[in-house]
């Protein structure tokens, strides 16, 4: 299939991107890795008459600790997160996210940014974003602003995004001495999308008890969810196999899904449960602690 007619602009700097996403309005779209514009616009579901490419905008392509924090430019490439040795080392979850992303082709073409603004509710990135609630930068030709990821994912493939402006840095913590992580989800054949995917991170004190608690699972609403409150209800406590048990059971009760093709609503419920187990003996057995 081939995309409606269109006219390609290849920017070299923001400013120019800026420039021609102002100019052209409505009619634009930007282009990173191209991983999911260019099939929905082979498809026919995307007719942008004005392409802004803006994979020429070397600027925008970094990875950089600063403190407690990694700073990830939007053009970051999918391998460049999965084989960084920055965030294998302090946000390692991170980087099995990215590796899980597709395949090959698909990860050395497409980018952070891309990722964040397709919303994909159950993409790998946009799940870790929810998890950490992670700053996502945001520019134009009026200036810049950063919103938090629970506020720019709004639903399924929709963002805070405004036409005329570009995502231009995600920022992750770092986990700490001390924080256990685990990331499971199970897809139909190798490179799908998952049909559910979770995600967690514990932190335990000094007494062996759990400090922070982070849960967020994808593929089961219009956006990856995070589940705070119910998190919070579990620190203070020690982690054992009941602990791991009520977590994952009570999560699996607040899930709504739908049912489509892929799976059932019952399905995705069962899957938020075992996986919600696995991924937490996961970050328990990297603390030792199983
Ligand atoms: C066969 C296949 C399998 C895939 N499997 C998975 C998977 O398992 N998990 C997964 O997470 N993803 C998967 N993807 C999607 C892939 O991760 C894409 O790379 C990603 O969704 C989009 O990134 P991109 O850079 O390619 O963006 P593009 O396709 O170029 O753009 C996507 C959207 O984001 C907008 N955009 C891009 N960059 C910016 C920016 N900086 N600021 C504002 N708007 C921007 C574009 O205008 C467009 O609307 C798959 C894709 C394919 C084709």
């Amino acid at each position: 299939m081939k995309p409606a007619p269109f006219s390609y602009h290849a920017a070299q700097t923001l400013d120019e991107a800026f420039a021609l996403l102002q100019a052209h309005g409505d009619e634009a779209r930007i282009l990173a890795g191209g991983q999911s514009l260019t099939p929905m616009m082979n498809m026919r579901m995307a007719r942008p008459t004005h392409l802004v490419d803006i994979g020429g905008i070397e600027d925008l392509a970094y990875i950089r600790g600063n403190g407690d924090r990694i700073e990830i430019g939007a053009l970051t490439r999918h391998y460049q997160l999965e084989q960084s040795s920055l965030v294998q080392r302090v946000c390692p979850i991170l980087a099995a996210a990215a590796r899980n992303i597709g395949h090959y082709a698909i990860r050395q073409r497409g980018t952070i940014g891309g990722s964040l603004a397709h919303a994909d509710p159950a993409a790998e990135l946009p799940l870790m974003a929810v998890l950490f609630d992670t700053e996502i930068e945001i520019g134009s030709g009026a200036g810049n602003r950063v919103v938090m990821a629970s506020d720019f994912l709004v639903s399924i493939y929709t963002t805070a995004l405004e036409p005329n402006e570009i995502l231009t840095q995600v920022v992750f913590p770092t986990l700490v001495a001390g924080e256990g992580w685990g990331f499971r989800w199970v897809s139909r054949r190798v490179g799908d999308f998952a049909i559910v995917s979770v995600a967690v991170t514990v932190k335990l004190d000094s007494s062996g008890r759990v400090e922070r608690l982070r849960l967020a699972v994808g593929g089961v609403d219009a956006k990856p969810l995070a589940l705070g409150q119910l998190a919070d209800a579990y620190v203070g406590q020690g982690p054992g196999s009941r602990w791991v048990e009520a977590i994952a059971e009570e999560a699996a009760g607040q899930m709504q899904p739908g049912s489509d093709l892929h799976a059932s609503a019952e399905y995705r419920r069962e899957l938020t449960q075992v996986l919600l187990r696995r991924a937490l003996r996961d970050a328990l057995d990297r603390l030792g602690k199983h």
